[in-house]
């Protein structure tokens, strides 16, 4: 079995620490994939830490893995050593289906995530991109565009489609006002891909200090939460709210954004659960969603629309050694926008 290094959380209240581990033998439908960079989500924090309650250890997260393929299987047309390549969220679909649904296979029962899960054995935990290679089945490998870079294009993996996912879902476009709810990992993304789809895109966040970045990224307008007047100015404004924020935070005075008919889309996933007044949701004939990720066609689709508009991430490379210091710094929304970490530091 080749062996892999990297860093794990052998527990929820320990630091992530260097951490060995087997790969499995590669089959004929397995690529190789020499790990460069890979992003730290918001999610990694929440699983490592056990905040949503199904963590499995030894944990090694990331699921924004970007890097170049080593060796193919023998069945495996669609890629050869050589080739940039990314993993996202999920690395099989089709566990208990007899085909599978390209379009909404993130929902469905047979997903297998990248880590904090069981491979198709439903005994080895599989473990994610905090390391230094990872072995994928060819129909979960996606191709990215020759003028992204890896780094800065890690985190489409996940920011990237999890924004994309609802903003074209809901039609996000021209003649739509859309609210970008967080300027963090996931809403640096949104406001990007939101803008180069045509949509009007304004940036709620806590503060105005990110105010710059959101109107050069594409944004039209860019209100604090913590104004009060903003609830008051923006009130039945929006076709669509896209909530990026990891915390709980009051949905009742966000839906009451919306105009009639819109849609608030929670792609941030707090830790404890939040109340929705009733009322919040009936004058306006309002909708409260949820979206996950995206399928693996649509994450493609994403790519290869980032790369037409050569939209990528805006980063902070660090060194793996620093990720316990980097997830204190994600908690106190203290970076512009995504950590990476670069994993030469792993090699070297
Ligand atoms: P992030 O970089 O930490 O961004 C979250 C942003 O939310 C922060 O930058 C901050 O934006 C805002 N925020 C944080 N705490 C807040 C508070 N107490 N009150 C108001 N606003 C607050 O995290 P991320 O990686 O983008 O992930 C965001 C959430 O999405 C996480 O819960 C993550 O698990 C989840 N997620 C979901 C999916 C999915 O498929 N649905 C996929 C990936 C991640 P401002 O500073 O601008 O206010
Ligand atoms: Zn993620």
């Amino acid at each position: 079995m080749p062996i892999a290094r990297g860093y794990a959380a052998t527990d929820a209240s320990k630091p992530l620490e260097p951490f060995s581990f087997e790969r499995r033998e590669p089959k004929e439908d397995d690529v190789v994939i020499d790990i460069h960079y890979c992003g730290v989500c918001h999610s990694d924090i929440h699983q490592a830490r056990n905040e949503w309650g199904n963590s499995k250890f030894p944990m090694v997260p990331g699921h924004e893995i970007a890097g170049v393929v080593t060796a193919v299987g023998s069945k495996v047309t669609k890629f050869k050593p050589g080739d940039r390549v990314g993993v996202g969220c999920f690395v099989d679909s089709c566990l208990h289906c007899a085909t599978r649904d390209v379009d909404r296979e993130q929902y469905l029962p047979g997903l297998v995530q990248t880590y904090n899960d069981y491979e198709a054995d439903g005994k080895t935990l599989t473990q994610g991109g905090y390391s230094d290679s990872i072995v994928v089945k060819e129909g979960y490998v996606l191709s990215i565009p020759d003028n992204l870079p890896l780094d800065k294009a890690a985190p489409l993996l996940c920011a990237g489609i999890t924004l994309y996912s609802p903003l074209s879902h809901w039609k996000a476009g021209p003649g739509k006002k859309v609210a970008i709810v967080g300027m963090g990992g996931l809403g640096h993304m949104g406001v990007k891909i939101g803008a180069a789809m045509g949509a009007d895109i304004t940036v709620l966040s806590q503060s105005l200090s990110k105010k710059e970045d959101g109107l050069k990224y594409g944004a039209k307008d860019y209100y604090a939460t913590s104004d009060a007047e903003t609830f008051k100015t923006l009130a039945n404004t929006f076709d669509l709210i896209v909530c990026t924020v990891s915390a709980g935070i009051d949905w009742n005075a966000y839906l009451n954004l919306l105009k009639v008919d819109g849609t608030m889309v929670l792609v941030g996933a707090p830790e404890h659960p939040v109340p929705v007044h009733a009322f919040s949701l009936i004058p306006g004939r309002r909708s409260l969603a949820g979206s996950m990720i995206g399928s693996i066609k649509e994450t493609q689709d994403m790519l290869d629309f980032c790369g037409k508009h050569n939209i990528t991430a805006d980063i902070e490379k660090i060194d793996i050694k620093d990720i316990n210091a980097a997830y204190e710094r994600v908690l106190k929304s203290d970076v512009r926008y995504r950590f990476v970490i670069d994993m030469a530091t792993l090699k070297g």
